[in-house]
């Protein structure tokens, strides 16, 4: 086994008892839960060792790099796009990317929509968990205009709405924030009983993630190591 396999399985072996512990106090079933295993910056050769080591769920933040391990990986893969939308890249990422995690502009929807062919695209909105005066720019529809943005896209047939995403803020407690994104996520199930996807939960927040019930974690460091 060549060192960078041994690396990577130890460390995804870690990061999946870290989980189940996580699920564990939660009172919680592993099924719910998806493992995203982030390879950005990373090349293909570690998402093909990760594929072979179990992993199914790749996530990537930028189009070119995306699309280039998704063609490289075997056909059973599932990739997250999970960066910053660009409307002049959505062609080539709905291509590819069987999920977009990071949606938060109408014209994106709207955009989407009409690159889907007949087929409906899964996409997750993304909320800012930011407080207003702090622009970090990471993205998300702002926690007021979120009814309104869903009940948009609620209308656009070609969006398969499966929940929420959300990036913990930097300096803010974890579980204080993804309480407030649990609170939402009630909200937006009481108008939309479909939209019950809840995916945040990175390397230094999953177990707080996990006990606010995230369905999808998306985590790159605690198993490539460090970007
Ligand atoms: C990079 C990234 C991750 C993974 O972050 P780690 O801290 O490396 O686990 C998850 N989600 C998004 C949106 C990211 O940009």
């Amino acid at each position: 086994m060549s060192q960078r396999r041994q690396e990577l399985a130890a460390s995804l072996r870690e990061v999946q008892e870290r989980i189940q512990r996580a699920v564990d106090s939660a009172g919680r079933d592993r099924a719910e839960i998806t493992l995203i295993v982030v390879t950005k910056t990373f090349p293909a050769s570690d998402a093909e060792i990760l594929y072979e080591l179990g992993a199914r769920n790749f996530g990537e933040n930028r189009d070119e790099e995306g699309r280039e391990k998704s063609q490289i990986l075997p056909n059973d893969s599932i990739w997250h796009f999970q960066g910053q939308i660009q409307s002049k890249k959505l062609r080539s990422i709905t291509e590819w990317a069987n999920v977009i995690h990071s949606l938060d502009e109408l014209a994106h929807a709207r955009k989407i929509a009409t690159l889907s062919a007949g087929k409906a695209h899964s996409v997750f909105v993304q909320v800012s968990l930011d407080s207003p005066n702090t622009q970090t720019g990471r993205g998300g529809v702002g926690p007021a205009l979120l009814m309104d943005f869903l009940r948009e896209c609620s209308m656009i047939s070609e969006l398969d709405l499966l929940g929420l995403m959300a990036v913990a803020p930097l300096n803010v407690d974890p579980v204080i924030a993804f309480s407030r994104l649990a609170q939402l996520r009630k909200e937006v199930i009481a108008e939309f009983p479909q939209v019950t996807a809840l995916s945040c939960g990175m390397s230094g927040d999953f177990e707080a993630a996990i006990a606010a019930g995230a369905t999808h974690i998306r985590i790159g460091s605690s198993i490539l190591g460090s970007r």
